[in-house]
């Protein structure tokens, strides 16, 4: 875990590089596989190690024979969109700063539907925060503001123009700046809500810091540390808190640019949890590190790996013999120079 992977080796370091290495669905594939079972493929019915590949650019369980495509259970799976072109759009929200509009990437793309770019940026989105992993630790400003209103025109929702009340939390490193933060919608600014919030985003034993607001006091209880900034509530609060105060000045003014304020209420969720993928990620130099992690979390999505974990915790007693001693399609011996990243690659069975 946590080992980084190797620029230009496990990733393209630019466009140029991302255009050599997924010039067809095959490359695409073979990243995805290689993403998804980097020791090699793992049978989902009998967790067995090793497999080859069929025709179909599936891959086929050594022992038992069940066939598993690379792109089954990702946000790939069962997609009439080629995958070269999901991987271009995963590659230009991930290397542009502020991320890309549904508009950009229609035009990027030169794909005849505004709802397809839309539906493929959702999906995208739809990966970026794992619950319960990656929740901020020390000491956290937590908040709520409102999103929308005159400045933002949240679409949906009876009223134009209406707000959405959101969370905020942020960590705050001593003796000055900030760390990562998270967002996400608030039903109200009820102790349960608040409470709910920081559970799913807050590890337990961090600092709560908030302003005097009531609702703190039974939501921020153990296994959290409550510090109240008891008088300090409203405007006056946000100098107190100024974590909470700039990631959501921040946030509004990404929403209403990139997004120019067309964000549809139900969606907001998704819409923060991308803000904060950006956020959280704004001194990576790499861009390219960025698209691996995001088609890390998009082939990361499958339960049945999960299971395997707990199935098969053993290491295997017997090595498979390798594909290539086996007879299979020639598409696993294309030159190697197509796909940089299989050179690190432990072959399937070694
Ligand atoms: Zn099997």
């Amino acid at each position: 875990m946590a080992v980084s992977p190797l620029a230009g080796v496990q990733y393209p370091r630019s466009m140029g590089e991302f255009a050599a290495w997924f010039s067809a669905d095959a490359d695409c594939r073979d990243y995805l596989e290689w993403l998804r079972w980097p020791d090699g493929f793992v049978c989902p019915r009998c967790a067995q190690l090793g497999g080859w590949r069929t025709a179909d650019g599936r891959l086929m369980c050594i022992a038992c024979g069940a066939r598993r495509s690379p792109t089954a259970g990702t946000i790939f799976d069962r997609t009439r969109t080629p995958l070269t072109l999901w991987f271009t759009a995963c590659w230009l929200f991930a290397t542009q700063k502020d991320g890309i509009s549904a508009l950009s990437l229609k035009r990027s793309l030169e794909i005849g539907s505004y709802q397809t770019a839309w539906a493929m940026l959702h999906r995208v989105r739809s990966v970026l925060v794992r619950p319960g992993r990656d929740r901020l630790q020390g000491k956290v400003e937590v908040d709520e503001t409102y999103i929308g209103g005159q400045e933002l025109g949240l679409r949906g929702g009876r009223a134009k123009g209406k707000k959405a009340l959101v969370a905020v939390a942020v960590e705050r490193i001593e003796p000055r700046g900030f760390g990562r933060a998270r967002m996400a919608p608030l039903a109200d600014t009820s102790a349960d809500s608040l409470r709910a919030f920081l559970v799913d985003n807050v590890e337990p034993g961090a600092t709560i810091i908030t302003d005097g607001l009531q609702s703190y006091r039974p939501a921020v209880i153990e296994p959290y540390i409550h510090d109240r900034l008891v008088g300090a509530a409203g405007p006056a609060a946000s100098k107190l808190l100024p974590g909470v105060h700039t990631v959501s000045s921040l946030a509004k003014r990404w929403l209403l640019g990139t997004h120019q304020g067309a964000v549809d209420e139900a969606h907001l969720a998704s819409y923060l949890n991308e803000f904060v993928f950006r956020f959280n990620r704004r001194r990576s130099r790499s861009r390219g590190l960025v698209f691996y992690r995001v088609l890390e979390l998009a082939t990361a999505h499958d339960p049945v790996r999960y299971r395997n974990l707990i199935a098969n915790p053993e290491p295997r007693a017997r090595m498979p013999v390798p594909p290539a001693t086996r007879g299979h399609p020639a598409s696993l011996e294309r030159p190697p120079a197509n796909r940089p990243w299989r050179t690190t690659r432990p072959p399937n069975s070694a």
